[in-house]
């Protein structure tokens, strides 16, 4: 699939809406172990609950395609947690499930996010054989010291030697997530992991930088001075090291911590900075659909405990709330959409398009935002020209502030109604 063609199609649903097909998130909140710096909604020490699990999440699966009459779905996301950890008859019965609940397009983008070490070959290959097309691989960093300083299980042998499977099985699609900013990395570290990994030849690359999030660990070291606090400014020249490198390589950064070669880009992650319609199952995964943003209670434990009733009939998102298992409910207004809008698409270094935007809206992007557009663009972090606006290179180090600035700026608009 193009995925310049895919840009524009995810991008003229307004409103949750979801006729070019719906994005699948699967959430599995299974990990062998916590690292230390993770807050997401995942676990470790609770294999038993697997099995009701995997029950569970089909439950939902078959509830979701059957009250929405079996709706097309273009891409699949099996994100956690780690989709790897939990054994591989139970991917094929979740992913079973979805192509008999959904219709799943013929060149629908399925990724299943993986710890290096977790599977064989022989796993790999029947991932293939279920529909799983792209393989995303927590390599984090290539430096032996580094992954053990991030409490990571893998070392930079296992993570090469994961890549080589996946290739070896038939895997044409390909993303190493990669971290920058660690305390004690050196610039000659992240750059040495860079060519390392790139040497492999992936399709895609993420980058983060750590970020010391409340209450996990990591916090507590770093407040109890057992490890330094990441220092943003080295943080920021990893970042620009990256931009060169990979731009040398090949590369195109299309997104903020997303590079890839000309035309591989997730067409997944495209689906969220387009503020398109996605559906997410499993605890804790969020949804937007048909003008709603919705998400599913935390505790894996009480999901499962409340899949195992009947639900009741009517609209789905109206079951799901009253049986618990959806605890946030926000219907999204037309202003809500241009601020998510805004923010998430000048994520993308396309920016916003002017065409794109006017379908959606019925407004010209400068009647919307035309002071706004000209001081940032005085400023240089932003470059405007007939296509749409996007950040400059400057403005992508500064991109919080100027996605806030939009954000504060949407609740001025005066939209046209629809
Ligand atoms: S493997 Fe990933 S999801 Fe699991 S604890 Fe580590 S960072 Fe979090």
């Amino acid at each position: 699939m193009d995925s310049g063609i895919r840009l524009e199609a995810a991008g003229s649903q307004g409103a949750g809406g979801y006729s070019d097909g719906l994005s699948l998130y699967v959430h599995i909140p299974f990990c062998e172990t916590k690292c230390h710096y993770c807050d997401f909604n995942t676990y470790a020490g609770i294999d038993a609950l697997i099995p009701g699990y995997l029950n569970a999440l089909e439950t939902e699966i078959r509830f979701w395609g059957g009250r929405l009459s079996r709706p097309a779905v273009s891409t699949v996301f099996f994100g956690g947690g780690t989709p790897s950890y939990v054994p591989i008859e139970g991917i094929e019965a979740i992913c079973a499930a979805i192509f008999e609940a959904f219709d799943v397009d013929e060149d629908a983008e399925t990724t299943l996010e993986s710890n290096p070490g977790d599977y064989s070959k022989r796993d790999l290959s029947r991932y293939l054989g279920v529909g799983i097309n792209r393989l995303s691989i927590g390599v984090q960093s290539l430096d032996d010291g580094l992954l053990k300083s991030l409490s990571r299980r893998h070392d930079s042998g296992t993570a090469i030697g994961a890549y080589r499977s996946a290739r070896e099985a038939g895997f044409e699609d390909i993303n190493l997530d990669l971290m920058f900013g660690l305390p004690g990395q050196t610039a000659d570290q992240w750059r040495a992991t860079l060519e390392r990994a790139v040497e492999l030849g992936p399709e895609h690359l993420s980058l983060y930088a750590l970020t010391v999030e409340e209450g996990t660990p990591l916090d507590a070291m770093v407040k109890g001075g057992e490890i330094d606090e990441p220092d943003p400014d080295l943080a920021a020249e990893m970042y620009l090291l990256a931009e060169s490198f990979l731009g040398d390589a090949g590369f195109d950064h299309y997104e903020i911590s997303n590079w890839s070669l000309p035309g591989r880009e997730s067409r997944h992650n495209l689906a969220y900075w387009l503020n398109a319609s996605y559906l997410g199952v499993g605890p804790g995964a969020h949804s937007y659909l048909s003008g709603r943003r919705f998400a599913a209670l935390r505790s894996p434990r009480r999901y499962v405990d409340l899949l195992s009733d009947a639900l009741p009939d009517g609209d789905p998102v109206d079951s799901l709330s009253a049986v618990g298992v959806l605890d946030s409910i926000e219907p999204v207004t037309p202003a809500m959409e241009l601020a998510d809008t805004m923010m998430m698409g000048m994520r993308l270094s396309r920016g916003v398009r002017s065409d794109e935007f006017r379908g959606r809206f019925g407004l010209e992007l400068a009647d919307a935002f035309g002071p706004l557009i000209d001081e940032l663009s005085g400023m240089g972090l932003l470059v405007g020209d007939a296509v749409g606006i996007r950040l400059s290179d400057g403005g992508r180090l500064l991109g919080n502030e100027v996605f806030e600035r939009f954000v504060t700026a949407s609740a001025e608009v005066e939209l046209p109604p629809r």
